[in-house]
């Protein structure tokens, strides 16, 4: 089967790049992979955003074949930009979103230092056989030369949204310092 947008069924599926459920209706994005478990293909649902930072290249493929599912051309045009930054900065789909270090026994990917503890840092996850898997952290100083782009703070927030409005703000506050 090839990768599909559709109108949710049901209001039952979370999306495997945010955790957040699809709502009834609510048109969502799926990824036709090879079941790792089974013979055959499952399906993984995504929100189309967050497949456009996750996933882009199934997502661009998709957009390819069913371009008039989407509500409008404003949404087709976004996905597609989103979705090529992510092709063009290969660490960019990397990003899971930000909290505080729990600890200070992590280190950063990129310089090795340990992540103090209570500071700012971006979760890392890596995408294999057909599940999204923890891959570390990075301090949030070291978001430039690692990922190597500029357009990191919207895909840090996208996937933040478990965090208090405070805290929003308080990493808000961080990127800009
Ligand atoms: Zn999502
Ligand atoms: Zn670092």
């Amino acid at each position: 089967m090839p990768h599909l947008f559709e109108p949710a069924p049901t209001g039952r599926a979370k999306c495997r790049g945010c955790g957040r459920p699809i709502r009834l209706g609510e048109l969502r994005f799926g990824e036709c992979i090879p079941n790792p478990f089974a013979e055959g293909e499952t399906t993984l649902w995504f929100h189309p955003t967050c497949a456009a930072f996750k996933r882009p290249e199934p997502l661009l493929a998709a957009l390819e074949l069913a371009p008039e599912q989407l509500e409008s051309a404003s949404d087709r045009e976004s996905l597609r930009f989103t979705a090529g930054r992510s092709l063009a900065h290969r660490r960019l789909p990397r990003i899971d979103g930000a909290e505080r270090a729990p600890s200070s026994q992590a280190k950063c990917r990129h310089c090795r230092q340990p992540i103090a503890r209570g500071t700012w840092r971006i979760r890392l996850v890596y995408f294999e056989e057909g599940r999204f898997s923890p891959g570390g952290c990075v301090h949030l100083a070291c978001r430039k030369a690692y990922f190597e782009a500029d357009d990191v703070w919207a895909r840090v927030l996208h996937f933040s949204q478990d965090l208090s409005v405070a805290d929003q703000e308080a990493l808000a506050g961080a990127f800009e310092a």
